[in-house]
């Protein structure tokens, strides 16, 4: 491992002054992630600012209804916290299907948005990877590509982004609070992540030195109490999405479909919200047809390679699944 300078931080501001006056420092979290990255020589910052015992530990109703968790709020504790499993079940279980109980036990909300894709070709410095080294080429196409982005993918990049939790919190209309050397902003938190375009080695918006403090949640409702998470993966725990679905579904009494919100995981760069599957689904019949048309209309700007075209018809049935059981457990 490089030698590297250690800070723990007395309060976030402190931690953002320090990490942007210089531009290899990174903020350190549950370590997680970019120790493991550190091991492998795939990050080699100069100094990691810890950022792990910040007061941002709570997990708080807002005035409105809604909740605001602190970014250090360990993975585990959000996941068992008693208002995020009555109200936003589909986070609950998309958290406790996220890595193994130790990891979780460590990982912080701030990082778990913040891990990196494992793209096997991304951790292993020997390999061409635009992502770990910009202009470097793509190791994965035209490789071992099982596990790669079949929507929103660049000529440069086809890595999916890995985090169960951020695809239940893209469900939710969550927004995230960031603190940066310019002072404090919101944004959606759907438009955190970015797909690679020309510019792959840049998995979000957030400039350097620009630290996650706080992700929000609207106010509950019917349709976020019964909202659920489905991940489909090649063993039953401690492994990475396939593909997952989140879903929240309100339903009138005519059966038709009032309101919908749909994330999938292990498809994109990002975590990806079902836009137009939502749109066909708005207005129409809650019913099998109907999920089959959205599942459809969301996967038609699909692009698949020899390894993952799986990925297509495997998100369209979990899709329809979730749908499914939603509809049927509000009967
Ligand atoms: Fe790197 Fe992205 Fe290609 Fe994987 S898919 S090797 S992360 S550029």
């Amino acid at each position: 491992m490089i030698p590297f300078e250690y800070r723990r931080a007395a309060d976030a501001r402190e931690a953002v002054a320090t990490v942007a006056a210089r531009p290899d420092a990174v903020f350190l979290g549950g370590g997680t992630n970019l120790v493991d990255h550190m091991k492998l020589g795939v990050a080699t910052p100069d100094m990691l600012v810890d950022v792990s015992r910040l007061p941002l530990t709570e997990v708080e109703e807002t005035p409105g209804g809604g909740l605001r968790i602190g970014a250090t709020v360990r993975n585990s504790d959000l996941a068992a916290h008693p208002l995020v499993r009555q109200r936003y079940p589909a986070l609950a279980r998309a958290l406790l299907s996220g890595a193994s109980g130790q990891l979780r036990n460590a990982a912080t909300t701030g990082g778990n948005l913040l891990q990196r894709t494992r793209c096997r070709y991304f951790q292993d410095v020997t390999t061409p990877c635009n992502k770990r080294e910009p202009g470097s080429g793509c190791a994965a196409i035209g490789g071992w590509d099982r596990h790669h982005a079949v929507l929103g993918a660049s000529e440069l990049c086809i890595a999916v982004h890995p985090s169960d939790m951020a695809v239940g919190l893209v469900a939710l209309d969550a927004t995230v609070h960031v603190l940066g050397p310019d002072g404090a902003r919101t944004l959606p938190l759907a438009d955190l992540h970015r797909l690679p375009g020309d510019a792959p080695e840049r998995d979000t918006v957030l400039a350097h030195g620009e630290l996650i403090t706080a992700v929000e949640l609207p106010p509950a409702s019917d349709m976020t109490r019964r909202s659920a998470y489905r991940k489909v993966r090649e063993r039953a725990s401690y492994a990475f999405a396939l593909v997952s679905v989140a879903a929240a579904l309100d339903v009138d009494d005519d059966g038709v479909v009032r309101d919908v919100r749909i994330a999938l995981g292990g498809v994109a760069h990002k975590p990806w919200r079902a836009a137009r599957a939502e749109d066909v689904l708005r207005g129409a019949p809650a019913a099998e047809e109907s999920f089959r048309l959205a599942a459809d209309a969301e996967l038609a700007a699909a692009e698949v390679r020899d390894g993952n075209a799986y990925k297509v018809p495997l998100a369209r049935n979990t899709m329809v699944a979730v749908l499914r059981d939603l509809t049927e457990a509000r009967r």
